[in-house]
């Protein structure tokens, strides 16, 4: 599936997505919404399989199997305000330093506005520059990343916004004590050391699975102590038996079910989130339906905490 969009302005009403449709349910305006999704279709650093330029397309189509109605927490989609803007206007054309410039400035005005931005991709870069648009815009958040790797290196392959080195990026913008990675069971020796030595938060793959969600996430939390959060979702960080469809899948993962409590917990303080390094290649459609129900739980879940506060 192709998605077009040449203009990257918001505010030039309704998205240009030619034969793609929108992600299921945003049928408000970018004014009056509350969420705002975009898609990221790049992956020119992948590092073993391509094809996570596909992915906002596919997670797209993905979310149109979907009901609005949420039982369990009484919420009806059609009532809340989302938009999606299409595409950010970058391209595997782009060499990395070009693309997460282009990508800041497209959802510089989405941040600024004080909306949540919901990116599908899209290879795990793109997370650096949606970071330091909340950050240049004066939010105090942390992070969690969510991953099978580290993503701490300075560089790879000569790059610095390589996907593998986006935790690394993120921690110079708003400072390793306000980063935690989590479900982590990959990394080099020489990242696993500057980690230690910078005091970098992570679990395990392991700690997960032996101690749950609750307990390990809650831990986090409470050692982050931010007021907000953004999530970073790599697709990967859960198991390739659920999440076959990536670039670097990584046996010994998260189940779906941790994925979305992840994204349930943090829901009430998101102020922003992506799912990347989603890859549909390398499967039937089963990474995409994933990646399109954890950024509708993270909706309903944030929609449910704040309607409790009105
Ligand atoms: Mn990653
Ligand atoms: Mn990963």
């Amino acid at each position: 599936m192709v998605v077009e969009r040449s203009d990257p302005s918001p505010h030039d009403g309704e998205p240009r997505l030619g034969l793609a449709r929108l992600f299921a349910d945003c049928e408000a305006g970018f004014e009056d919404a509350r969420y705002v999704v975009f898609g990221a279709p790049y992956d020119r650093t992948y590092s073993f399989r391509p094809g996570a330029s596909k992915g906002p397309g596919a997670i797209r189509e993905a979310a149109w199997n979907f009901e609005l109605w949420n039982p369990r927490l009484g919420i009806d989609l059609a009532e809340v305000p989302m938009h999606d803007m299409g595409d950010a206007p970058v391209s595997n054309e782009d060499a990395p330093d070009a693309m997460v410039e282009k990508v800041q400035a497209f959802v510089r005005p989405v941040v600024r506005a004080g909306k949540v931005p919901l990116m599908l991709g899209g290879e795990h870069n793109l997370a650096a520059p949606v970071v330091r648009a909340l950050e240049e815009a004066g939010k105090s958040f942390a992070v969690v990343h969510f991953d099978a790797h580290l993503d701490f290196r300075d560089e790879y392959e000569g790059e610095r916004n390589n996907h593998a080195c986006v935790l690394r990026r993120i921690s110079e913008t708003i400072g390793v004590d306000r980063c935690a990675s989590y479900g982590v069971r990959s990394m080099s020796k020489e990242e696993w050391r500057q980690a230690q030595d910078q005091g970098l938060r992570f679990v395990t793959n392991e700690e997960v699975h032996d101690e749950g969600v609750p307990a390990t996430l809650g831990r986090v939390l409470e050692e982050l102590d931010a007021d907000y959060y953004y999530l970073t979702l790599d697709i990967d960080g859960v198991d390739p038996a659920y999440a076959p469809g990536t670039g670097t899948p990584e046996p010994f993962g998260l189940t779906d079910r941790d994925a979305r409590d992840v994204v349930r917990t943090l829901a009430p303080r998101l102020i922003g989130m992506d799912v990347l390094e989603v890859a549909p290649t390398w499967d039937h459609g089963r990474t995409a339906l994933l990646a399109a129900k954890l950024v509708r739980e993270a909706v309903f879940y944030r929609e449910h905490a704040h309607r409790q506060q009105r």
